[in-house]
């Protein structure tokens, strides 16, 4: 049977121009091409961003999503992780150089020389990549992962990117039964962060701006919540935390109201994109508390690897919205409305 050479997709055509459905070329093959029937796929802030050029202009047209699963259906030669019939899932990167110093070292995520996007990216052939808004997708085998056997495609799908760019810091940075974690922010990747840090046996604290999001936090299962804008809500944790996973925080963000909260050595691991830049810190606040300021960019494959089998072994499960595929137009729109409690799938 010759290789399909489109698919059908959802099309951002322009800048803020509606989605479509339409027929898109796939990639070429190649030896470690996969092709994959797309069951589900995760609506991603990084979505709407592209699809409104939000982070600098994007390669229109484009088709967006990047937490993708499905079945393969064709694998090139050199493919050997993955095989027709199995169930596999795809993140927010599709390819990078495997030569560079950052590749060699298991940074794949931090390549820095050819790293495809898995949309509004180009790949080595110089074909564009696109996402899983669509019926079908083709990519390389290397960020191809198969589906742990106790987990369905539309619980998976979440964990490819919202779930490795929380998962791999917190395990990078050692969280475990003695930590002390505060989850700031409560959205798609904040409540991975709540669900994740219990799992690795922390003690978690949900840091939210109002008091809108305090049930649902407790929910998930945070031990405790405090609004961040309430200066008598953070009052208990001064001195208590190990370290803050940063998701998102508003503009008016102040590095003192943070650090203090941390026992000696606490880090501070950001994971958000905003459009702004955090403020200046002060030398005297680093130094008197010993804290750390990092970031972390989702996740290396094998880091992938590791967080999947980590969620099957503590039964991890995101909280998800199920909407067909043929209604992902509604679902951006809800998406946008900030309706997600706390992620939405698309379903074929
Ligand atoms: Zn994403
Ligand atoms: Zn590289």
């Amino acid at each position: 049977m010759s290789a399909p050479t489109t698919f059908n997709g959802w099309v951002g055509e322009a800048k803020g121009a509606p989605l479509v459905w339409k027929e898109m070329p796939l990639r070429a093959e190649d030896e470690y091409s996969v092709d994959m029937d797309v069951t589900h796929c995760g609506i991603c802030g990084s979505d709407i961003h592209t699809l409104e050029s939000s982070w600098g202009p994007a390669k229109y047209p484009c088709v967006v999503g990047h937490e993708i699963t499905g079945v393969a259906t064709r694998v090139g030669k050199k493919v050997t992780n993955v095989k027709v019939g199995d169930r596999i899932g795809v993140g927010a990167q599709s390819g990078s150089c495997h030569e560079c110093k950052r590749c060699k070292a298991g940074f794949e995520n931090l390549c820095s020389g050819q790293r495809t996007g898995t949309y509004n990216g180009i790949w080595p052939n110089g074909d564009k990549s696109y996402g899983g808004y669509a019926d079908k997708w083709r990519g390389d085998c290397r960020f191809v992962f198969k589906i742990p056997e106790s987990m369905t495609n539309e619980v998976a799908c979440t964990f490819f990117c919202a779930g490795v760019t929380t998962y791999a810091p917190l395990k990078r940075h050692n969280v475990n039964k003695d930590s002390v974690v505060g989850v700031l922010g409560v959205g798609g990747l904040g409540h991975y962060g709540i669900l994740w840090a219990k799992a690795m046996g922390a003690r978690v604290y949900a840091l939210s701006s109002g008091t809108k999001k305090k049930d649902l936090a407790l929910e998930l299962g945070a031990d405790g919540y405090a609004a961040t804008s309430n200066e008598e809500d953070l009052k208990p944790l001064k001195g208590e935390l190990t370290h803050i996973l940063c998701t998102g925080t508003g503009q008016d963000f102040k590095w003192e109201t943070y650090l203090r909260l941390f026992q000696p050595n606490g880090v501070f691991i950001n994971v958000g994109l905003p459009s702004w830049n955090f403020p200046e810190v002060s030398p005297m606040l680093l130094v008197l508390t010993q804290a750390s300021i990092c970031g972390s960019a989702i996740g290396s494959p094998a880091e992938i690897e590791d967080m999947l089998k980590f969620a099957a072994e503590h039964n991890v499960k995101p909280w998800i919205q199920k909407y067909s595929m043929k209604d992902a137009p509604k679902a951006v729109e809800d998406f946008n409305a900030g309706k997600p409690k706390f992620r939405f799938v698309l379903e074929n």
